[in-house]
């Protein structure tokens, strides 16, 4: 094909977001270029935890919607994406107590039920965990966790009869401006004329805007995740996020439990180019020191190996959204900051609307690639890291 009205770089949730909404909103031909495989790189790791705990207004909005969007995901997202509704706790220590106060205000002013527990409510309702240090927990019901490889495809495969093309196993190489306009994605396999190009290339992102002349500001992390399976008996868990002992889990399937380490915590700086996968002796260790003082019933749980993969890390650590002046055509949509995979939806469905030229229901503005320069990074209530 030599020809698209759209060509997203990218075929991770974000660029498979996009590329869906475009199409559903009948923006014609869309290509979808991803150079290995659909989800095969932060997005097929993901723990994909869908929450809504978040400080800020507008990341909390996008939340709430993909909460819903993944709540009907069939009508929403193209397919049944694996979303499991097992609630989600947080755990609250005195430190963060007022933190704890504003997240479950705010969550609640936004019309989302969130339930307050005290220790003794968070016994019953998870007997495994030891609460020593824990002071209250927050637990949002209708919380839990997707599968994010068939989320990509599900977004994908929908949209096909709507025009969207993927191409997997090809990578872009180049975007072609006539005077300040998009005029041609170029790749390993020729040029396709094309007047909008989004750049959805995760932790290559900031390749793909030097080939404008862009320069963005982006950090790489290296995150683990490792797998135990639980003993017999051990018992229903929800999600379960720890900031005191900085380390979250969730269930995978019936039969095993996916844990990592939670933030506050320290970018562990890795190469995009040269990121090895397996888990290492050291992050398994200090996934495990956290995971075993807070569920002692786990200290003796089968070890089933872990990954390691990738947080491509703003200076805010909010994505970077929306087209950039003085380059007509040329949408920005990537550094998901480890809480990526929730967002990518929304941000996709509000974002094919700015392409489209309409308001969004939700306003992109405050993740616009000028923020920083405007002096207008976004914060939140946390103080730091990847909790929005
Ligand atoms: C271990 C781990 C746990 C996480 N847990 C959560 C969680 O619980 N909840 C949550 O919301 N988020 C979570 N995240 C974050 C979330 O997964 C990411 O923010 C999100 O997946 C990023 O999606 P993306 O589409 O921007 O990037 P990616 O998934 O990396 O996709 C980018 C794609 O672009 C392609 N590409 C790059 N350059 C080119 C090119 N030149 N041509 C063609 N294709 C190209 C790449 O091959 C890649 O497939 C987690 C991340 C990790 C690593």
């Amino acid at each position: 094909m030599k020809t698209a009205d759209a060509v997203v770089i990218g075929g991770g949730i974000m660029g498979a977001s996009a590329a869906h909404f475009l199409a559903r909103k009948g923006f014609g031909r869309v290509v979808l270029i991803e150079r290995g495989r659909l989800a095969g790189v932060s997005t097929g790791h993901s723990a994909a935890i869908v929450r809504t705990y978040y400080s800020n207004p507008i990341t909390l909005e996008l939340a709430k919607r993909a909460l819903h969007m993944f709540e009907h995901d069939r009508a929403l997202l193209g397919g049944d994406c694996g979303f499991r509704p097992i609630g989600f706790l947080l755990l609250i220590g005195e430190r963060l107590r007022a933190t704890g106060e504003h997240i479950l205000e705010s969550e609640r002013r936004h019309g989302l039920h969130v339930e307050d527990l005290s220790p003794e409510d968070i016994g019953e309702f998870a007997p495994q965990l030891s609460l020593d240090g824990v002071a209250r927990g927050i637990l949002e019901p209708r919380s839990g966790y997707a599968d994010p490889t068939r989320t990509v495809e599900n977004l994908v495969a929908a949209a096909r009869p709507w025009g969207l093309e993927p191409r997997a196993g090809v990578a872009a190489t180049g975007v072609r401006l006539r005077g300040d306009r998009v005029v041609a994605v170029e790749s390993e396999q020729g040029m396709i004329e094309t007047n909008v190009a989004v750049n959805a290339a995760g932790p290559w992102a900031g390749r793909v805007g030097s080939w404008l002349g862009l320069g963005y500001s982006l950090r790489w992390s290296r995150e683990s995740d490792l797998f135990v399976e639980p003993p017999a008996g051990f018992g229903d868990l929800p999600v379960v996020s720890d900031p005191g002992l900085r380390f979250y889990l969730r269930p995978c399937g019936e039969d095993r439990i996916i844990v990592g380490l939670g933030a506050p915590k320290d970018i562990e700086p890795v190469d995009p180019d040269d990121c090895d996968s397996g888990l290492d002796p050291g992050t398994r260790e200090r996934i495990e020191r956290p995971l075993f003082e807070r569920i002692p019933a786990l200290a003796n749980a089968r070890h089933l190996g872990g990954y390691a993969s990738i947080y491509t890390i703003t200076d805010d650590w909010h994505p970077i959204v929306g087209p950039e002046p003085g380059i007509e055509g040329y949408y920005a949509f990537f550094g998901g900051s480890g809480h990526g995979f929730k967002l990518g939806p929304p941000i996709g469905e509000a974002l094919a609307d700015v392409i489209c030229g309409e308001t969004p229901a939700i306003d992109l503005s405050p993740f616009r690639p000028g923020r920083f320069i405007d002096g207008e990074p976004l914060t939140s209530a946390w103080g730091e890291g990847n909790r929005g």
